[in-house]
């Protein structure tokens, strides 16, 4: 028995060490606030960091126990539609703490602080998607495209609301793209929009993925009637949930029954006629609806993969040092030692790298980037989305190999949600595929590549980059996409890795090192690799 007490003491004891404060845990964001210019902001930082390690946590670990999860409300009592989403308490205690730390209410300062915005979101991304995360980043980025593009009506009826840290009082946001023909595929939207005589729209049409499907205002993308086909002929619409107190003409069909992000909507939405306003001109919805709206959820997407890889380490690091296996602590075996500083090394690419992009987020909103700068920022969000993803996806995976079978289990940890909200991750914003061929779209008609390896050989040196550099304009001039995985993920931890050794640290400095040596050190085109795929179809 005592063998039975001494290990169960030793599961509480790495319980009770886990981390009370996210930010005071995470010397790398420190110091990345204190040098990112928004060290004046650090007791916000610090409050959240607490909230998230505590009850935050423990509300959204609640929330997504079985029994507590949302449900759709088609009828109210009495047989009127109200469209409606039924919470469970937690759900709102968890959104309370988010949404008053004034992560939201932050996008009143112009240029928007994307730094600490988005420093607030990754504290509070480590509790997981947790209900309220996803309809953070659909908000941030409606938010942004009311400011760039919204008329002074709009702005006056919607800012407000969007921008108050009062839980109960603020509204939310969501986009609407996909549709069952296709989400990577944008341009096959068969949604349209018909023009009312008074000016104002009507959206007909089925949107087959809305997440924070309870917000208050929808961005959605829809065809005005005898537009182009393509994305060209794509307008960027708003839609409001309600008029004067009925919900709009819209049936949420069903919910999506998810693998993860459980404890957020998402639905399947028929639009009937539904009310619209335009947003912006309508010859450039598609590419507003990407600069404005994607590019700003793929940034928030990239924050919490960061989160959910540092969050794996820290439970995984306190496990280790409180399981003992064969008489030892697992921490002092060399390969636990090298799936932890693995573990950390990823988090901290992840971090940095995103953190970069913030910053040169800011400078372009700012009108002070350099035309290098925006391109490398145009390139450098999505190579950066796909491989954050990548690298959570193996951290969260590599932390539950520490936990052993316990690892598994859904309420010993939160590691299994984890892993299964970032598998979610990784597919919406933009696929694996879908980011890098992007890139290679945006190099071909644009020539961005050009500004983001000027910029990224100016803090890395010609030298490190012309493997790289090589494949990339290979594919290019041969118009072959086969070498894109290979190259575009060595380009994000490029990105990683350029930041990352620009901090004096020793540790963050090490572990640098190791991403060098993991994801960097071969040359990524060798011979023989197209006959490599070939045979193994075969
Ligand atoms: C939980 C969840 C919530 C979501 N919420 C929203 C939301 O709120 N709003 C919204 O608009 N969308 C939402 N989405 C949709 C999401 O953005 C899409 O699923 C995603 O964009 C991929 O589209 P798809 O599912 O149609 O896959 P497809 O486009 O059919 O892709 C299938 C596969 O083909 C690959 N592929 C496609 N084109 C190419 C190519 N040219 N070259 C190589 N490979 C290619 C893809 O990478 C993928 O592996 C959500 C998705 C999920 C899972």
């Amino acid at each position: 028995m005592k063998a039975v007490e001494e290990g169960r003491g030793a599961l509480g004891d790495w319980l009770e060490a886990q981390p009370h404060n996210f930010y005071d845990a995470d010397p790398l964001l420190q110091i990345l606030v204190r040098e990112g210019g928004i060290g004046d902001r650090i007791e916000t930082l610090e409050a959240l960091g607490a909230e998230a390690a505590g009850p935050l946590d423990a509300a959204v670990i609640e929330n997504n126990r079985p029994g507590n999860l949302p449900s759709l409300e088609t009828f109210d009592g009495i047989g009127r539609h109200v469209a409606g989403i039924a919470h469970h308490p937690s759900y709102h205690r968890a959104g309370k703490f988010i949404y008053e730390s004034g992560v939201m209410a932050a996008y009143a300062e112009i240029p928007n602080p994307h730094p600490l915005i988005l420093s607030l979101f990754y504290l509070s991304a480590h509790v997981g998607e947790g209900g309220h995360n996803c309809p953070l980043a659909c908000t941030a980025g409606l938010i942004r495209a009311l400011q760039a593009l919204g008329t002074e009506e709009q702005k006056a009826a919607w800012l407000p609301g969007l921008l108050t840290p009062v839980y109960g009082d603020h509204l939310v946001g969501a986009q609407f793209l996909t549709e069952v023909q296709g989400g990577s595929d944008v341009g096959a939207n068969a949604t349209v929009a018909e023009r009312r005589v008074d000016g104002s729209w009507r959206i007909v049409g089925e949107k087959w993925f809305c997440s924070s499907a309870d917000a208050d205002l929808f961005v959605v993308t829809a065809r005005p009637e005898g537009a182009a086909a393509g994305t060209a002929g794509l307008g960027l619409f708003l839609v409001p949930r309600d008029l004067d107190g009925e919900p709009n003409a819209f049936v949420l069909r069903r919910l999506k029954d998810k693998l993860g992000t459980r404890s957020m909507v998402t639905a399947e939405i028929d639009f009937e006629e539904a009310y619209a306003e335009q947003l912006g001109p309508l010859e450039d919805g598609f590419r507003n609806t990407m600069e404005l709206v994607i590019d700003t959820s793929r940034l928030y997407n990239a924050f919490g993969c960061a989160a959910l890889a540092h969050r794996a380490y820290l439970v995984a690091r306190g496990y280790a040092e409180h399981r003992r296996a064969f008489g030892e602590t697992i921490a002092s075996y060399p390969l636990v030692k090298e799936t932890l500083s693995m573990t950390r090394a990823d988090a901290e690419a992840a971090l940095a790298g995103s953190f970069w992009l913030a910053r040169i987020q800011q400078r372009v909103d700012s009108g002070e980037a350099a035309d290098d700068e925006v391109a490398f920022l145009r390139m450098g969000l999505n190579l950066n989305k796909v491989r954050t993803a990548q690298l959570s996806h193996d951290a969260v995976n590599r932390g539950i190999e520490i936990l052993g079978g316990n690892g598994t289990i859904e309420t010993f940890s939160v590691l299994p949600r984890l892993l299964r909200d970032n598998v979610v991750f990784e597919n919406w914003e933009g696929t694996h595929h879908t980011l890098r061929m992007q890139a290679f779209k945006d190099a071909v008609r644009f020539g961005v590549h050009e500004g983001f390896f000027a910029v990224l050989e100016g803090r890395l040196g010609r030298d490190r980059l012309r493997g790289d550099r090589r494949a990339f304009e290979q594919c290019l001039e041969q118009r072959d996409t086969l070498l894109l995985r290979r190259v575009c993920d060595r380009l994000g931890s490029w990105i990683h890795l350029a930041e990352l050794e620009s901090i004096d640290d020793p540790g963050i400095r090490a572990r640098a090192e190791l991403t060098t040596t993991r994801h960097l050190s071969a040359d990524p085109i060798r011979d023989g690799y197209r006959d490599l795929v070939e045979r193994c179809a075969s």
